[in-house]
């Protein structure tokens, strides 16, 4: 009877220690140069826009077996809506339209930008605009499909590109990432893999084409939540403006926004002095005591949410 006794609390104990470690909550660890990793939060992603409760699975990575997060979405925001993004006539105001980057800035693509288009890019061929004032719009699955690629057809050659999300609501989005993301010194380009998400799942893209649009003579604006659809992945972010679920810190760095797909945090550009972040390396991260590596987003302006990856990437699929 006397053994009993002191089981009792031994079993207590022992179910308690489970129940800790089962939960979803890794804990921070510091990897050989010192440096501190947290493991991806998977509470931090807004639960409405998940297809299903974020599953833990071990994958090989690399070579190496990592356990990761399935994490499956729609790529759609809940925070704002989607679009719009071209204009539908050259007197059209800027609230009628998106965005779209050049040299590092981003600009209204209002009607008045369409029809300047020629004198913006010092190149008489452009001319996204009819006789009457209208402009020349993807407005089919059809047209967005032979206009939304790197060898654009020739018949949507100056046209203003856009695809609605519609067309692809049924796809599904699968991100695999390591719960504990892996340092390297050595840098990974980032690939069509996926390169990370916001918090409410929707896809952080690589640079968008910008080359091979201009040279058909076509613009694909981003809406002003930075996000556009295409007809691989959906609506997709190619700038972090502000728009979706954002983590305040404790201090006063910038607030979180997203995971990269190597399980590194991202965070906003500026601070909540609007400060820029300093001793960036060339991915656009850099470690802290509080957060370990991150990466802080590129500026809107730049067509580049991230540089390059740090860490072991896992990635994206689109069904
Ligand atoms: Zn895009
Ligand atoms: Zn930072």
């Amino acid at each position: 009877m006397k053994k009993n006794r002191y089981l009792k609390p031994f079993v207590a104990l022992i179910l308690f220690v489970l129940i800790i470690s089962c939960n979803s909550n890794h804990k921070a660890t510091t990897n050989d140069t010192g440096m501190k990793i947290l493991p991806v939060n998977k509470e931090l992603f807004i639960q409405d826009n998940l297809l299903e409760d974020i599953t833990e699975k071990t994958i090989d990575l690399n070579g190496d077996p990592t356990l990761c997060y399935i994490i499956k979405t729609k790529s759609q925001p809940s925070e704002h809506s989607m679009g719009p993004w071209c204009p539908e006539h050259i007197e059209d105001g800027k609230e009628k339209a998106g965005l779209w980057f050049n040299d590092g800035k981003v600009y209204d693509v209002d009607g008045h930008f369409i029809a300047e288009l020629a004198e913006f890019y010092k190149d008489e061929k452009w001319k996204l605009f009819r006789e009457d004032g209208s402009i020349k719009v993807t407005k089919t699955q059809e047209e967005c499909e032979g206009a939304a690629k790197p060898d654009v057809d020739e018949e949507y050659y100056n046209y203003c590109v856009e695809c609605m999300p519609e067309y692809y609501q049924d796809q599904i989005t699968t991100y695999t990432i390591p719960v504990f993301p892996k340092y390297n010194n050595a840098t990974q380009r980032l690939g069509r893999n996926g390169i990370g998400l916001a918090f409410n799942g929707v896809n952080f893209d690589p640079p968008a084409p910008t080359h091979a649009i201009l040279a058909a003579h076509t613009i694909a604006p981003i809406d002003d939540h930075g996000g556009h659809v295409n007809p691989h992945g959906g609506y997709h972010y190619h700038a972090a403006t502000g728009s979706t679920k954002e983590v305040e810190q404790t201090d006063s760095h910038s607030p979180m926004i997203g995971y990269a797909i190597d399980g590194f945090g991202i965070y906003a550009f500026l601070d909540t002095n609007s400060q820029e972040p300093k001793y960036l390396d060339e991915c656009g991260g850099h470690s802290d005591d509080i957060r370990g590596y991150h990466y802080h987003a590129g500026e809107p302006g730049g067509n580049q949410i991230l540089k390059c990856l740090r860490g072991v990437p896992g990635h994206m699929k689109v069904n």
